[in-house]
């Protein structure tokens, strides 16, 4: 309940609410072999998504950051539908998602976009651009006439600056770029008009000088268009630079969350101060800037989630009560929430 009152009044400081995320959960069960089975030993879970909620307000980019593993791409594929919650909803623009059936389904999935991280492998490689775009909307029927879907596709093509339009339309995706095959993915999107798009890593494959130009033109759809986005990445710089909320996921759970340049100046989390000591330069008024913070060790299995405090194996400063008690997930400053003992005291 805790984690879902941060998330509402976050986002509701922010604005009105498009996604809001409640008591998500998904465990993947392990299949068991026959020695498990004739042992009768329990059915185990990999803990992928373990009851995280958050909001996320019209026309902006709510980051989910953490290490791979951490249950980022699974939060997205429950949004989406591709998998079924074991416990909690996801309340899309009034809609509980998990009971939609149907055009209702449908329609959601027009309004609900992807870009993945890469975008080859999530384009046909067999179909021109012209007709990779011309594709979502015979699929949605939108327009009927040839010279109406013609129009909207290079509309398209000019928005993310696949120009000049003769020069791309024919060509397939390994004659384009990575930057040039991210920007038709981002089209592909657009061209649904979409009210979020769900972008999974979409700059990490690409080279550095490239990723700031997907991002700003990402900003430049989001400002004219009011776009919004959920933006998945290990990557706190490109956070930085896209984000205004973000959220940090460890072990499938949310350990703090903000607004996105509050929480990366002055991280209250050792695992997210840890993941900027990784990546940024610290704030210089940041508490922790004479000790930086090294988390040990690799990445716990979800199978086996430590009890307590899931970071306390890792964690510097653990405590005893880490090992034994979960921290509550509090509102140490104003709409700056974490998960962390040592605030409490
Ligand atoms: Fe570290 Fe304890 Fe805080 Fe967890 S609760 S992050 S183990 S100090």
């Amino acid at each position: 309940m805790l984690w879902y009152l941060a998330g509402c009044i976050v986002s509701n400081s922010l604005g009105s609410i498009l996604l809001s995320v409640k008591g998500l959960r998904k465990w993947f069960p392990i299949r068991r072999g026959f020695l498990d089975f004739i042992t009768m030993q329990p059915i185990r879970y990999i803990k992928a998504v373990d009851k995280i909620d958050f909001n996320i307000k019209k026309g902006e980019v709510f980051v989910l950051a953490g290490e791979s593993g951490c249950g980022k791409t699974t939060t997205a594929r429950l949004i989406l539908r591709s998998i079924e919650p074991d416990e909690g909803s996801v309340i899309f623009n009034g809609m509980n998602v998990c009971n939609l059936r149907g055009e209702e389904l449908k329609r959601f999935r027009r309004l609900v976009q992807t870009v993945f991280q890469d975008p080859y492998s999530s384009l046909n490689p067999r179909l021109s651009v012209f007709d990779i775009l011309l594709e979502p909307l015979i699929i949605h029927n939108i327009r009927e006439t040839n010279s109406e879907r013609k129009e909207i596709v290079y509309k398209a093509m000019e928005e993310v600056k696949l120009t000049p339009i003769e020069n791309f339309e024919h060509r397939y995706p390994h004659m384009l770029s990575g930057g040039q095959r991210q920007r038709l993915a981002i089209a592909r999107s657009l061209i649904l008009k979409p009210k979020l798009i769900i972008a999974d890593e979409p700059v990490s494959m690409l080279d550095l000088s490239i990723r700031a130009e997907i991002l700003d033109l990402m900003i430049s759809l989001r400002d004219k268009y009011g776009i919004t986005y959920l933006y998945i990445t290990h990557d706190l710089s490109t956070a930085r630079y896209i984000g205004d909320t973000i959220a940090i996921m460890y072990l499938g759970k949310i350990v703090e969350m903000g607004i996105c340049e509050e929480v990366l100046s002055n991280p209250l989390h050792p695992y997210t101060q840890a993941l900027i000591d990784a990546v940024l330069e610290p704030n210089p008024n940041n508490r922790f800037k004479e000790k930086k913070v090294r988390i040990i060790g690799e990445i716990p299995s979800p199978i086996d989630i430590p009890n307590g405090c899931r970071l306390n194996p890792r964690c510097p400063y653990v405590m005893e009560k880490c090992k034994l008690i979960e921290p509550p997930f509090i509102e140490f400053k104003p709409s700056h929430y974490v998960a962390c003992h040592l605030l409490i005291d």
